[in-house]
């Protein structure tokens, strides 16, 4: 007898478990498009140059060891991080009201974030967008906070709904805590324009809201880090407060390496400072303090000027074998004369298409062309090439026709 006997099995995570079915087809056609990871045009997983090289001089360095780090990081991490999503001439960062804490990828970014906010914001309500990546609920929830959505996306233009998510916050109470992806919207891939942040600022500064920015995606959509990073520094520059929860898993393709950083924007130096003393409190007891490997790296290539560049370089190419896929999809279901409009599929930006087939439809593709991604109609870019696009324009065809 096991003091676990009355366990039932839990079933696999919506977007991993998407991996583990792709895992078990055996056909030699099968397509993953479930998880948003980049692959090369040879559908390879991709380490970018810039990485290797800064290994390499990591590991070259004998003066280096395995200490542990302080408890919110690698300093030089910390501040190249704020300052690679707040702009290298942010009045915040010039007037040292940031504090930032290396966490664990984006995830564990939101997560000390949310603990952070249950233990010492007054409100407790965070507000999330309908509908969002799978995991945000239960990262917030679990971190002590309620969650509650606003709207955000309308199936029937396949575009932001606008005046509804403006509506949901302007009924939310005062003071309440509103996640924003800060760029390429996870599942939707649908951002408002520049003039859209700026109306969902006035709103959110009037209300007193606070601002959390989940940056999982900077340089990913556009190629540039700067046009992605707009939303934020929008919200920077009117001179209120935010959090950003910033991850390295996808501009640097450090994935596994769990890289990430959450920043605290606050309103003067010397609430910075003590927020700072308070971060540490949360992350001690959680998990003492962050690994070296993968913030070492990025440290390295954010503080040199050609390893930087090279990047950009390397950022762009990936962003734009990205919207390359998007045209030849929409080319092919074009050429096949798929019934619908598939506009949306070069429309929408970053990692992912919301194509806005249906779960039966994702779930023939999946059965008769070992096309796999969530069910909720979400692929990942990212995963198709030149050779895939053809195979993935059949089976959406064959499941709208
Ligand atoms: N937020 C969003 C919107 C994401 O899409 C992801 C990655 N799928 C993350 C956060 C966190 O990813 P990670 O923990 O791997 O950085």
């Amino acid at each position: 007898n096991s003091a676990f006997q009355h366990l039932q099995q839990a079933p696999d995570d919506p977007i991993l478990g998407v991996t583990i079915a792709y895992n078990k087809d055996q056909s030699p056609v099968k397509l993953n498009l479930g998880v948003g990871a980049y692959r090369t045009e040879e559908g390879k997983p991709y380490v970018l140059r810039v990485v290797r090289e800064a290994e390499e001089r990591l590991i070259s360095d004998r003066s280096r060891n395995k200490e542990y780090l302080p408890i919110t990081g690698i300093p030089t991490f910390n501040k190249l991080s704020a300052k690679l999503i707040l702009g290298e001439d942010s009045p915040a960062i010039r007037e040292r009201r940031v504090c930032t804490a290396q966490c664990l990828s984006g995830t564990g970014s939101l997560r000390v974030g949310a603990e952070f906010l249950a233990k010492h914001y007054s409100q407790k309500t965070i507000y999330i967008p309908t509908p969002t990546w799978g995991n945000h609920t239960k990262v917030f929830s679990l971190g002590g906070l309620q969650v509650k959505n606003y709207r955000y996306y309308d199936p029937r233009t396949r575009g932001l709904d606008f005046e509804g998510m403006l509506q949901d916050l302007r009924s939310a109470p005062s003071g309440v805590v509103v996640l924003l992806h800060a760029c390429a919207h996870n599942p939707t891939g649908v951002d408002p324009t520049p003039g859209q942040w700026e109306g969902i600022r006035q709103v959110i500064r009037s209300k007193n809201m606070l601002p959390f920015f989940d940056s999982a995606y900077q340089g990913f959509a556009s190629g540039s880090l700067d046009v992605d990073a707009h939303a934020v520094r929008l919200f920077v520059t009117d001179g209120g407060e935010c959090l950003v929860a910033q991850s390295f898993a996808k501009n640097m393709g450090l994935y596994g390496e769990r890289v990430g950083a959450l920043s605290l924007v606050c309103s003067s130096e010397s609430v910075a400072t003590r927020a700072d003393s308070q971060l540490k409190l949360v992350i001690r007891p959680m998990y003492s303090n962050p690994p070296i490997h993968g913030a070492s790296i990025v440290a390295t290539v954010l503080g040199d000027r050609n390893l930087y560049q090279e990047w950009t370089v390397e950022l762009k190419a990936m962003a734009d074998r990205i919207i390359r896929m998007r045209h030849l999809l929409y080319e092919a279901l074009r050429a096949r004369g798929t019934p619908g409009n598939w506009e949306h599929i070069i429309k929408q930006i970053g990692m992912f298409t919301f194509t806005g087939l249906s779960k039966e439809q994702v779930n023939f593709m999946t059965r008769e062309y070992h096309v796999y991604m969530t069910s909720d109609g979400r692929i990942s870019m990212a995963g198709l090439s030149s050779k895939t696009v053809p195979h993935l324009a059949d089976a959406i065809h064959a499941a709208v026709t």
